[in-house]
């Protein structure tokens, strides 16, 4: 149960004065539904109003806070002209403007003879100095709070500034005082004050530098934040590991096999991540290990040896990909592979005649199928195994890999190997994952040839088209993109099929197309006949970017490569350069080009390292838009910026980690104040899991 002194916070924003149900839809829009919403949304600006000169020494085009007198209304003969109020001080005399004004309200704040505080912009109007619309209009006995430095919230449609301050300020006011969760020592070594001093101060800057993310307010409250990200998942972690697992261990028989029949030899790194996970599996407890790997660094091969391990013991292996394609792919790689051991593999997709997808369902329930590939459908219901002892799950770019994680995991005691291509940067995979064992597979396969990067706006087409004729007339294979964006799909679409018609007439018959809304079975048949080489170029939308293999393709041509992600275009280039045969990767743009998709293009030329690229990528976009929380039902985070505040993450893990391991139930003092934490940024699913401990 969330603890009562938070119910204040945890009411939705139309408890605070001023807050109707217009307001309330404005601010759940730019804020969220909840009070403690409010409180995370933080001043992305500010105005200083203590400027506060007589009127006749007031510069024009700056803010000002005025004490004047009320001399006279001047109501214009038409609604056009604008209403004037005329004011003095000792020193000079000063305009108010009002267009379209209600003399009611005019009238009623500024009474004729009284002196009001204003405050606003001054200009100059011939020789007359000015204030149109000023922002506030108040009382002499409230110059104080007029006069001060105002912070600026970001906005919505529809919501202006001083009805979401006003409600901030009411939502400030609910704030409560919590018991300190932080140690103390920390919070004396990096002179931070408490949360609601922190929270109160960052709401209430004073100059720019308060509103840094290097500001001691803000870095305080980044830093609860990540401490309750790290609580979470730490819980998380200990939540699973709570579930029996299993010790397995393999002789080594398949892998001897296997190993033998390999083209190549396995790369350090790939025996590396393989001996993790050999060591995972042996312990009693459960596997959850990431691979991470770049495009083309040779994960499968990784995949294969784990499920061997399994196989050895007796039980079965599951490899579980993105799409349906990728899923064949495998298959067919492995039935490749494992001939002659007698491991058996097969494949189960939606597709097919349901007697033969029952007869597979009752192989494999009968433990005469060794490895099932698939995709998610392979952790439905009515797929059961005799004794599934490894599920690998290959996610290829996408994340939200936790997510599925527990889910394949769910109740069963299977241990876990989750394959990643986009390198996650160290601060991401901590937030995302909290201290998941993770193996990296660092270098590529031996033996690659570098890709070159070129990037090209759109109208160099013609030198672009000679380069890919001298390549196709040397028997390269090439990959040539044209993106499909959500907004003009249709049209886009449209462009593709006309780049395919005009390729075509350039190039012969021998140039296909595969699109988002082909059939399957005719997109299979294009990607096996440019795989097989009976196709030079394969015109695509990005249904190829997910980790297609296609050794001989050495040429990708990207048109509006401005349209794509970092991630993405790392991606799509990963797909050439998979074989020992030089790579060319051009990127084509549609100019003008924004300053971001510059930066993007840049690094894209500068760099092939997807560790890098990843870290840029998190610089540019910001850990919410690359992890696509949203979708994949990560973690947000309100305060902290990783990009900035990526340091405090690993002392706010090792604080979790401490914190669990002295008081694994959370039962002392300091811990009743962290479990407030976790329902402060709203882990109730983890404080839950103590409940249960
Ligand atoms: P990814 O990590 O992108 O899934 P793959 O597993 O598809 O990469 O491997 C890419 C290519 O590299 C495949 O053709 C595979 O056979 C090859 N490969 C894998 N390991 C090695 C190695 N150690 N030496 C040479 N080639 C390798
Ligand atoms: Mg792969």
């Amino acid at each position: 149960m969330r603890p009562d002194t938070l119910n204040p916070i945890f009411a939705p924003v139309s408890v605070l004065p001023g807050v109707g149900p217009r307001i309330a839809k404005a601010i759940e829009t730019c804020a969220g539904p909840l009070v403690v919403d409010l409180l995370w949304h933080l001043p992305s600006g500010l105005i200083d109003r203590t400027f506060s000169p007589m009127i006749a020494e007031a510069p024009a085009g700056v803010i000002a806070t005025l004490k004047v007198r009320v001399d006279s209304h001047h109501k214009p003969a038409t609604r056009r002209l604008p209403y004037k109020v005329r004011c003095s001080d000792d020193s000079g005399v000063l305009s108010l403007v009002f267009f379209h004004a209600h003399e009611k309200y005019l009238l009623e704040n500024l009474p004729v003879g009284e002196i009001r505080v204003v405050s606003g912009r001054t200009e100059r109007y011939g020789d007359e100095i000015q204030m149109v619309h000023p922002d506030h209009i108040a009382p002499e006995a409230e110059i104080d709070a007029v006069q001060s430095v105002e912070p600026v919230y970001p906005l919505t449609a529809g919501l202006n500034l001083k009805p979401l301050s006003k409600a901030i300020q009411a939502a400030l006011a609910r704030a409560p005082d919590l018991a300190e969760w932080c140690d103390a020592a920390y919070l004396e070594r990096r002179g931070w004050p408490s949360w609601k001093t922190a929270l109160l101060a960052a709401h209430r800057p004073e100059g720019e530098a308060d509103l840094d993310a290097d500001s001691t307010a803000r870095q305080r409250l980044a830093y609860d934040e990540l401490l309750a990200n790290q609580m979470a998942l730490a819980l998380l972690r200990a939540s699973m590991r709570r579930i029996a697992g299993r010790e397995i261990s393999g002789d080594g028989r398949l892998r001897d096999i296997v190993g033998a029949r390999l083209p190549f030899s396995l790369t350090t790194g790939q025996q590396a991540a393989i001996a993790d996970i050999e060591a995972d599996l042996g312990q009693p407890h459960r596997m959850l290990r990431l691979l991470q790997g770049d495009v083309g660094s040779g994960k499968t091969v990784v995949a294969l040896y784990a499920m061997l391990i399994a196989i050895e013991a007796g039980s079965q292996g599951a490899l579980m990909a993105p799409t349906e394609l990728l899923a064949r792919q495998h298959h067919a790689t492995l039935e490749k592979l494992l001939e002659e051991s007698g491991v058996t593999v097969a494949l189960l997709t939606g597709r097919g005649k349901k007697t033969e997808r029952e007869a597979l369902l009752r192989r494999l329930a009968a433990g005469e199928i060794d490895i099932a590939i698939g995709t998610h459908a392979l952790f439905q219901s009515g797929v059961d195994f005799a004794d599934l002892a490894l599920a690998v799950v290959d996610e290829q770019h996408r994340f939200g890999v936790h997510q599925r994680m527990t889910l394949a995991a769910k109740g069963k005691g299977v241990d876990v190997l989750v394959m990643t291509a986009t390198p996650i940067p160290r601060t991401l995979m901590l937030t995302a994952y909290g201290d998941l064992q993770s193996s990296r597979l660092h270098e590529k396969p031996a033996g690659r040839a570098a890709i070159q990067t070129r990037v090209l706006p759109i109208d160099r087409l013609g030198e672009v088209t000679a380069a890919v004729r001298r390549a196709v007339e040397s028997a390269a294979r090439v990959y040539w993109i044209c993106p499909l964006v959500e907004e003009s799909e249709a049209l886009d679409l449209a462009a593709a099929e006309e780049r395919h018609a005009q390729l075509k007439n350039i190039f012969g018959t021998r140039v296909g197309l595969v699109h988002g809304r082909m059939k399957s079975a005719d997109k299979d048949a294009q990607m096996s006949a440019f795989a097989s080489g009976a196709l030079d170029i394969l015109v695509a939308t990005t249904v190829i970017e997910v980790g297609i293999d296609v050794p001989d393709a050495t040429i990708m041509v990207v048109e509006h490569a401005e349209r794509f992600g970092l991630a993405q275009l790392h991606q799509l280039r990963g797909r050439v350069g998979r074989s020992d045969k030089a790579g060319n990767c051009l990127l084509l743009y549609a100019p003008p080009l924004g300053e971001t998709a510059r930066a993007r293009l840049e690094i894209m030329r500068e760099t092939d390292d997807g560790f890098r690229i990843a870290e840029e990528d998190l610089k540019l976009r910001g850990a919410g838009e690359l992890l696509g929380t949203r979708q994949s039902g990560l973690p947000e985070l309100r305060l902290a910026d990783l990009a900035r505040h990526g340091y405090l993450l690993a002392t706010a893990r090792d604080d979790a980690r401490l914190i669990l391991e002295r008081d694994p139930e959370l039962k002392s003092e300091r811990s009743q104040a962290l479990r407030a934490l976790l329902y402060l940024f709203e882990r109730d699913a983890a404080a839950r899991y103590l409940r249960s401990a």
